[in-house]
């Protein structure tokens, strides 16, 4: 489970906090430099615990809290705020058009990212709220791509428009929505293909695609695994693509975590929503107040 280690030794900072009645400006400095450690051994980056690090410490050092009833507690509660507003504080949903206007999403993501089953994830979740989903099988580099949608498609029960692998990614884009909109489907979900590293054609693919349909929603999906490498690939992306949101996948597994709360306030853009496991149903909203209690323990 994410986090298990960060919660852990930050718990034990505060069982410190706590254990003091009340708090010197040395205290808290020490407590904070624990919480940093903690925090860049989590795989935080640098620059954003860097910047936690001082806002907490502004707040915290000060009359008001020192001289409180309860200072270790303040201290905590600043910190579990600045862990909220880290993430974006709030919850963000995918946007999606009014009524029956048909909503293109574009999924975008690192090969192995979960892009695919985050793709139907998707579907089903749009499904169950009492949208038309159709998804778009645009990776034609992957033949196995395809079939992985269409299986996937299958499972959720959302059909999948697919060309083959012989046709242009931005036809086959072209054609779903014709598809969509022919047989009443109101959201279109494009599958793009990935490619090992950020490259140059995959870049230019989505950029494609994003001049040739009306993409309403660019979504990326990284892979909370690789910790700073998918803050990185965020910020990549949104430079050159544009993105609207993150889908962090791979929350279950044994990850530090630090991807969670640095790709708000690395990139700009909001978590939507996280994957934990590779059932269909694994996919839950990020609440950024939630994943601060789950941090804080
Ligand atoms: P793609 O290459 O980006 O399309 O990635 P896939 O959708 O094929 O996923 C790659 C692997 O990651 C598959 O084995 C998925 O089952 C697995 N996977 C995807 N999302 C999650 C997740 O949230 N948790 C776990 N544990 N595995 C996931």
């Amino acid at each position: 489970m994410a986090f298990e280690s960060l919660s852990e030794k930050l718990q034990n900072v505060f069982k410190n906090l706590r254990s003091k009645g009340r708090l010197t400006e040395a205290d808290v400095k020490i407590a904070l430099k624990e919480v940093k450690l903690a925090l860049l051994e989590a795989d935080v980056s640098f620059k954003v615990v860097k910047q936690f690090i001082k806002n907490v410490q502004e707040r915290a050092i000060g009359q008001d809290v020192m001289n409180g009833l309860n200072p270790g507690q303040m201290v905590i509660k600043i910190v579990n705020e600045e862990l909220v507003n880290l993430m974006g504080s709030e919850t963000t949903e995918i946007a999606l058009k009014p009524g029956n206007e048909i909503t293109v999403i574009m999924m975008a993501g690192l090969q192995g990212a979960g892009k695919t089953t985050t793709t139907a994830k998707i579907a089903a979740k749009l499904k169950s709220k009492g949208r038309k989903p159709l998804l778009a099988a645009c990776d034609v580099y992957r033949p196995a791509a395809i079939r992985q949608l269409e299986i996937n498609g299958e499972k959720v029960g959302v059909e999948v428009f697919s060309m083959g692998d012989k046709q242009n990614p931005v036809d086959i884009a072209k054609a779903a929505i014709e598809h969509a909109r022919n047989n009443g489907y109101n959201v279109v979900i494009l599958d793009t293909a990935g490619r090992l590293h950020v490259d140059e054609s995959m870049m230019e693919e989505l950029e494609n695609i994003k001049a040739a349909v009306d993409v309403y929603q660019t979504i990326l999906v990284v892979d909370a695994m690789t910790g700073q490498d998918a803050v990185n690939v965020a910020d990549t992306f949104n430079q050159k693509v544009g993105i609207d949101g993150v889908i962090l996948t791979k929350l279950d597994g044994d990850t530090r975590g630090g991807a969670a709360l640095s790709i708000k306030a690395t990139c700009g853009k909001p978590i939507l929503y996280v994957g934990m496991g590779e059932k269909l149903s694994d996919l839950e909203q990020f609440y950024p107040d939630r994943m601060a209690s789950r941090i804080l323990g």
